[in-house]
């Protein structure tokens, strides 16, 4: 699933091309993926877009008027294109918008589950839409951090995904990001010494930069990720082969010796959990 890293490189590369141009013709959306059906799509014709915000793992495009605003989520399998003038695009797109001029956003989503969203709002409604979501997780800082920390006893692992507590961050920078703070994905919220938030805060801000960098220069997974996906491959710090542990219905790459002292994690499945 992109993250805030995907996210945000995806919003500099389309925040000038949305906006050059008003909107010719919005649609055709998959029933499946356009979420709200008042107002109706057609309102978009003639609108201009200001350009792409994001909040969290959403995209946002508002309309210059200030009447209306395009939210987009991608969930696991949705990827936006910016088609240019004549470029051709997916026959079926789960949504597009076409501009003025001829260039296209399409939005598509492989295999047969439709997951990824597109929410035509008013700006209230957005707000209200977005209203669940924790603070942006890039610049959080040691402070705001701790006081999530103390607010509520979690593993981290979890804690840094809960849209809720922290907006950005998924599984894979998750997995990045406990590995460079060289702590434990079970470890304790509660429990930190103050050093431990220092490096976790210091390493949300390194990890989620380093991939917005290399994303910005379209860097493939491959090249971004360093712990996940990277099971087996030999820790970047020390050497020691990557280790999994399944928690609940996620699978989490860190390294036995940088994050845990050595000790390998017992599964946590959801299923055994509740046998
Ligand atoms: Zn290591």
């Amino acid at each position: 699933m992109p993250e805030l890293p995907e996210m945000e490189a995806w919003r500099r590369g389309l925040d000038g091309p949305v906006s050059a141009t008003p909107i010719a013709k919005a649609g055709p959306a998959h029933v499946a993926t356009l979420k709200t059906y008042d107002p109706p799509l057609s309102s978009l014709d003639g609108r201009r877009l200001t350009g792409a915000e994001r909040r969290g793992k959403r995209l946002l495009f508002p309309t210059e008027d200030g009447e209306l605003v395009v939210v987009v989520h991608l969930m696991t399998a949705g990827r936006l294109r910016l088609l240019r003038p004549g470029e051709k695009g997916p026959k079926q797109p789960a949504f597009r918008l076409a501009f003025e001029g001829g260039a296209q956003l399409v939005l598509t989503e492989a295999g047969s589950k439709k997951r990824a969203g597109v929410w035509l709002l008013r700006p209230d409604q957005a707000q209200a839409e977005l209203a669940h979501l924790g603070p942006e997780a890039l610049g959080l800082g040691a402070g705001r951090l701790g006081e999530i920390l103390a607010s509520e006893s979690r593993r981290l692992h979890p804690l840094l995904r809960d849209q809720r507590v922290i907006a950005g961050i998924g599984r894979a920078w998750s997995n990045e990001i406990l590995h460079s703070a060289r702590l434990s994905p079970f470890a304790v919220s509660t429990q930190l010494e103050p050093d431990e938030v220092e490096r976790l805060a210091a390493a949300i801000d390194s990890e989620l930069a380093r991939g917005l960098e290399l994303r910005e220069r379209g860097a493939g997974n491959k090249a971004t990720y360093r712990i996940h996906d990277h099971l087996g491959d030999p820790c970047w710090r020390c050497g020691t082969p990557i280790a999994q542990v399944d928690y609940e219905e996620h699978t989490i790459l860190y390294c036995p010796r940088c994050q845990t002292g050595g000790r390998v994690l017992k599964d946590r499945r959801l299923s055994r959990l509740l046998r």
